[in-house]
């Protein structure tokens, strides 16, 4: 059967802004989108773009606290929608509660998540976007879907937290769930995804994967290869964090060794795939020293271990940086060439400050030296306590 491949993608992705020094851009979404019409990625009769709607408030209680969704969509607005009247909300019955410093108890109203009008409507649209792949994966419609706006892996049950409002990837998970999937949720940003292990971390039928740089230098600080899961989810979360300054080959070394195997023995029906592109050397917010040849040599990985992929944006702080990597993967899970038809044309766009226009790809970078050894010696010593301590739950040799 032929691909069915669904880039997931609105317009009003790029209309929410936290606020104008916040270094998480939405605007991200459109960029990526904008790339991959340059380079003719989205233009193929098996890929659809379609638009999401945002999830109602019973949707998103699957995961999350009812009251804190209840403040986040109030704080939002400072007023009522017709669908919040509906669940009885009255702003009268929470007084100060847009300005009052209850708010900070539900992480919001800091400098990390600020109030901005529209935040709410905002966090449910990116949510509906991320259910909305997780729908078609599920019912078979398609098997690849993007939600370059997606990947919200920070926020927890009953509080924001990391940019993050709304757990659009736990709460797809939860929806999945309940169609008795079992899902293996892989997760290549840069920083640890703890929303998400909290959320599953006494589950066995979600594998949670998170490859990150340590928590000894990068928020969240945690991540470390000994939260491995509690209860019936014992070994069912896998942490691999890596020293600052690991270069591509480092990355991809761990992640190889690691992960391949994991998802294989756990034999998910799909893989959601959070692909933060906040690894990049560039990256204003973290330490890591990896171009995009190493972001796309792991989405290759990810893509051969699954038929039905759902990727999801997730960090990327260098914006145009961010854009060409989520480009290179959407090709890599299309199996596209990306070509630019643009390039050579009189007054053809110039996008951002690209220099090397014509290529998506970085120059390669390797770290050497003390560098080197430093961090090949701790993801190493990372893989092996995997392959010592989870490898034998899942009954791999
Ligand atoms: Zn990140």
């Amino acid at each position: 059967m032929e691909l069915q491949s669904v880039f997931i993608y609105s317009d009003e992705f790029a209309q929410y802004e936290y606020s104008p020094t916040h270094p998480f851009k939405p605007i991200r979404a459109k960029l990526t989108y904008e790339l991959c019409r340059r380079y003719n990625l989205l233009d193929r009769p098996w890929i659809k773009i379609i638009q999401p709607e945002p999830l109602r408030l019973n949707q998103l209680t699957v995961f999350h606290d009812e009251e804190y969704i209840r403040t986040l969509a109030i704080a939002s607005l400072g007023g009522l929608t017709p669908e919040m009247m509906e669940y009885g909300l009255n702003p009268g019955e929470h007084p100060g509660l847009v300005v009052g410093p209850e708010i900070l108890r539900f992480g919001l109203g800091t400098e990390e998540n600020p109030i901005f009008i529209g935040m709410y409507d905002y966090a449910a649209l990116t949510a509906g976007a991320t259910y909305l792949g997780a729908e078609l994966l599920a019912t078979g419609e398609a098997d690849i879907a993007f939600n370059p706006l997606g990947g919200f892996h920070h926020a927890a049950h009953d509080h924001a937290e990391g940019f993050c409002y709304i757990n659009d990837v736990a709460v797809a998970i939860c929806h999945l769930l309940k169609r008795g999937l079992k899902i293996a949720f892989i997760d290549i940003d840069a920083h640890h995804s703890n929303g998400v292990q909290d959320a599953f971390y006494e589950e066995d039928r979600v594998l949670t994967i998170s490859i990150h740089e340590s928590g000894k230098t990068l928020y969240p600080w945690s991540g470390f290869e000994n939260e491995i899961g509690k209860g019936k989810g014992r070994g069912f979360n896998v942490n691999i964090p890596l020293a600052a300054d690991s270069d591509d080959e480092v990355y991809v070394h761990a992640f190889k060794e690691t992960v391949p195997p994991l998802v294989k023995a756990f034999d998910p029906a799909l893989i959601i795939a959070e692909l933060g592109a906040d690894t990049h050397v560039s990256d204003p917010l973290t330490h890591l020293s990896m171009t995009n040849n190493g972001f796309c040599d792991t989405v290759k990985v990810i893509k051969s271990l699954s038929p039905r992929i759902l990727a999801v944006g997730g960090g990327g702080y260098d914006l145009y940086k961010t854009a060409r990597s989520w480009t290179l993967a959407w090709s890599i899970l299309n199996e596209l060439e990306p070509k630019d038809d643009f390039l050579g044309t009189v007054g053809g766009m110039m996008f951002g400050p690209e220099l090397d226009v014509g290529s998506l790809k970085d120059k390669t970078h390797y770290s050497t030296g003390a560098v080197k050894e430093k961090t090949w010696g701790e993801a190493e010593r990372v893989v092996n306590y995997i392959k010592k301590v989870v490898f034998p739950i899942h009954g791999i040799r």
